[in-house]
């Protein structure tokens, strides 16, 4: 006899976690199943994610409505100031909240505490039930019901959420084809220390090699995202450290002043997958198995969270599952579409002009960020993009539709 839930969410990233928490009200049994073993509690896993993670406002005010943020803020750094320059051109662009009515743009959060933090707040709720680990291998659809199986017995859910991440089990078996573009970089990610205060600042600095966006971590740290072609990536990862940081530290220069020590380097491969169906019967894909974008611009995993806001706003006025959620889930994927679309233009675009060789249009880059620091309208059209658009996370603001216990 398999075990049965009301709605099953494969998958316990960002994105699988994060939806459990929103959906912790929705009358009905949950359950949140993730493939790998739960981490050892010293902290030691192999697998250990070190990138911090930056969360738009609008992502932060969310983990606050849930609850999340409480503990997952004590971790935080607020990121003040944006500075975009070029190397090899004078000038740059700075940008400061106060000038935007806001104490930040945004927040830098270590990606384990993010989920530890999730994992911890679901643990009081007693219709959440963690299946870990249980690698889903096969999956059912019928007009009714989902059946996954996997090590050794079976999940039967009258709702199947996929959060399984960039290459999606289930969308895979489902038949679901993909949109892919190989963006042939890499991202070599990591942290550093240096020897002067970063001030809150997250710099984003064109380098001859590619885009190299710093980020404000906790004392004088600082992490690291180098987007790079590959053939680069792997001649840099390939480097003693020492020399990747003088590398490094030559491409940005000293606003920073020196950088003194590079932790672990991880690469991460680039592509654009969009899925060119989200919604199969009584199954929905969410996150970066609907949609894995660039890591330029930090835009990703706020995207899904406002997918993740109005999926749980679907389910909460579904109560049970009931008939009509093929409609809803419908009218749920609808509505995300032009968010998604705008979100991998921007993206695209960022990607386009940040590395981009060609004289004419570099110069044109140049005067794009020139224009940028001139026209309000258009700097707080990309600022509203970055932050995330806040009318979505104030529905979760205590007093609306969702709370926390
Ligand atoms: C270098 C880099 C930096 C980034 N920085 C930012 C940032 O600053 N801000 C931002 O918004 N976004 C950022 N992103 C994007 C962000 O990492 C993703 O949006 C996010 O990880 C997506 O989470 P997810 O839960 O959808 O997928 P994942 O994190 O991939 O989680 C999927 C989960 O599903 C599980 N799973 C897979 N298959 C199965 C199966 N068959 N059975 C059971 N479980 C299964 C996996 O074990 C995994 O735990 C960055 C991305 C990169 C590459």
């Amino acid at each position: 006899m398999p075990r049965c839930y009301d709605i099953a969410i494969v998958g316990g990233g960002f994105v699988g976690n994060t939806l459990a928490c929103a959906l912790a009200t929705v009358p009905g049994q949950i359950a949140l199943i993730e493939g790998k073993p739960i981490s050892p509690a010293n902290g030691k896993s192999p697998n250990r994610d070190e990138r911090s993670i930056a969360l738009a406002l609008a992502s932060q005010k969310m983990f606050d409505a849930l609850g999340v943020w409480e503990q997952l803020g004590l971790h935080s750094i607020a990121i003040k100031r944006i500075h975009i320059s070029d190397q090899g051109r004078f000038g740059a662009l700075r940008l400061d909240s106060r000038n935007y009515e806001s104490e930040c743009f945004g927040y830098m959060v270590p990606a384990e505490k993010l989920i530890l933090s999730l994992q911890k707040h679901l643990q009081g709720f007693e219709n959440i039930q963690r299946v870990q680990p249980y690698k889903v291998s096969d999956i059912e659809s019928h007009k009714d019901r989902v059946v996954l199986h996997g090590n050794g017995e079976s999940i039967q859910a009258k709702l199947l959420v996929a959060a399984d991440g960039s290459q999606s089990y289930i969308r895979n078996k489902l038949g679901i084809s993909v949109q892919e573009n190989n963006y042939h970089q890499t991202a070599i990610v990591g942290n550093i220390s240096i020897d002067s205060d970063h001030q809150f600042t997250a710099y984003e600095r064109f380098t001859r090699y590619g885009p190299l966006t710093l980020l404000p971590h906790a004392g004088n740290n600082c992490g690291f995202i180098w987007v790079l072609p590959n053939h680069v990536a792997a001649e840099l990862l390939a480097r003693p450290d020492e020399d990747f940081l003088l590398t490094m530290q030559r491409a940005f220069g000293y606003r920073l002043g020196y950088f003194s020590r590079v932790g672990k380097r991880f690469s991460f491969p680039l592509s654009l997958l969009v899925s060119q169906q989200r919604v199969h019967q009584r199954v929905v894909l969410i996150g970066n198995a609907a949609q894995t974008l660039h890591p330029i611009g930090a835009q990703s995993l706020n995207l899904a969270l406002r997918d993740v806001v109005e999926l749980s706003e679907t389910l909460h006025s579904t109560p049970g599952v009931s008939d009509e959620i093929h409609e809803k889930l419908h009218i749920y994927a609808t509505a995300r579409q032009s968010d998604i679309r705008r979100t991998i233009r921007l993206t695209n675009l960022f990607n386009f002009l940040f590395t981009t060789n060609d004289p004419l249009l570099s110069r044109t880059r140049g005067m794009g960020l020139a224009l940028l620091g001139a026209v309000p309208i258009m700097e707080s059209y990309i600022l509203k993009q970055s932050s995330g658009a806040p009318s979505t996370a104030a529905r979760f603001l205590p007093g609306n539709s969702l709370q926390s216990p």
